[in-house]
């Protein structure tokens, strides 16, 4: 009966192949095509019936041996399935998952520097509306009626409930003349909020910005007070020597006008790829409070006097981190916002 011997071999063959085959949740069709009463180990163990003494003895042997490793690599995956399916415990000593930490956004961080600056030097927090009338947003501002700004192709009207246009406010300054009307005067405010252009999106341009604008009125005000607020806040935020200068500019609020520059903190002045060169970086405009600006809420311009600013925070912030394209502040990337720590 030496052809038992082929069964046997092929046997083993077939059950290997069929480990490697079966997923180990599957080791019950395994023990049944093998182990089972009329599996293959049992087929061959019935051949035995018709071999001499001397063979049985011999195949029974490699029979039983071939049984005993079959069962027993069937065991060790029965046990490794049991394992991974075993009921979890709860151990109280293990330490909690790590919980996401919030961050404050950086364009709100950088904000909130800007207010703690300000609010050093006196300066209150004035909040107003988005939407506004051409009243606060362009005339009681001293903006002429052919300004530019006035344009739809730069500010972005809506037509209200009574089919009056409104406009969503192209700057914060409109709080100025709210604030005035509200508390009169001395009076030392700044307004930051959303402000909105007609603009298209780009790397430094976006429809909905933030500005923080500063209105400070009270007696003997000079040009002097202006630029030493400004040095101290440019300072404060962005390094002890960091100068500041003022180019001769035209706003209709504000006689005379000035474009406000600072220091490039990068180079310090020695020209760098992000002055481009000019060793100044642009920060926003300033002036004395135009006099049509203070008639026309009432302010005695005998005793009187002010001056007035404006800032991009975006324009900031950017500076602070190093971005160089605004529109990452939009976007709510998580890689880009988890930066900010
Ligand atoms: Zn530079």
């Amino acid at each position: 009966m030496s052809n038992l011997e082929e069964h046997i071999r092929i046997a083993k063959q077939k059950f290997h192949q069929a480990l490697q085959d079966t997923a180990p949740e599957a080791w019950e069709t395994l023990k049944n095509t093998f182990l089972a009463r009329k599996g293959i180990i049992a087929e061959l163990f019935a051949m035995l019936a018709e071999c001499t003494p001397e063979e049985k003895r011999h195949y029974g042997k490699t029979l039983n041996e071939l049984k005993n490793e079959i069962t027993e690599q069937i065991e060790r995956l029965k046990s490794k399935v049991e394992f991974q399916l075993r009921p979890k415990r709860l151990d109280p000593t293990l330490p909690g998952k790590p919980y996401p930490y919030p961050r404050v956004h950086p364009l709100t961080q950088t904000l909130n520097r800007i207010v703690d600056t300000f609010a050093r030097m006196g300066f209150v927090v004035e909040e107003g509306p988005e939407l506004e009338t051409a009243y606060y947003n362009f005339d009681a501002l001293n903006t002429p009626i052919w300004h530019p700004a006035r344009e739809k192709s730069d500010t972005l009207y809506i037509l209200n409930s009574t089919s009056e246009y409104e406009l969503l406010r192209t700057e914060t300054s409109p709080v100025q003349i709210h604030a005035l009307e509200k508390r009169g005067v001395p009076i030392r405010i700044i307004s930051p909020g959303r402000v909105y252009r007609n603009d298209k999106p780009d790397a430094t341009h976006s429809p909905v910005f933030h500005q923080v604008e500063g209105l400070c009125v009270d007696e003997k005000i000079s040009m002097a007070d202006l630029k030493g607020t400004l040095l101290g806040f440019y300072r404060a935020m962005l390094g002890s020597r960091i100068e500041i200068r003022f180019r001769p500019h035209f706003f209709p609020f504000t006689e005379p006008s000035a474009e406000v520059d600072v220091t490039c903190p990068f180079c310090y002045g020695n020209g760098c790829r992000i002055c481009k060169q000019s060793g100044y970086i642009e920060m926003g405009g300033s002036g004395m409070v135009h006099p049509n600006v203070l008639k026309g809420v009432g302010v005695d311009m005998e005793k009187y006097s002010g001056f007035a600013f404006g800032l991009g925070v975006e324009r900031l912030a950017m500076l602070l981190h190093g971005v160089d394209d605004i529109r990452l502040f939009y976007e709510n990337d998580l890689r880009f916002l988890e930066q900010f720590a």
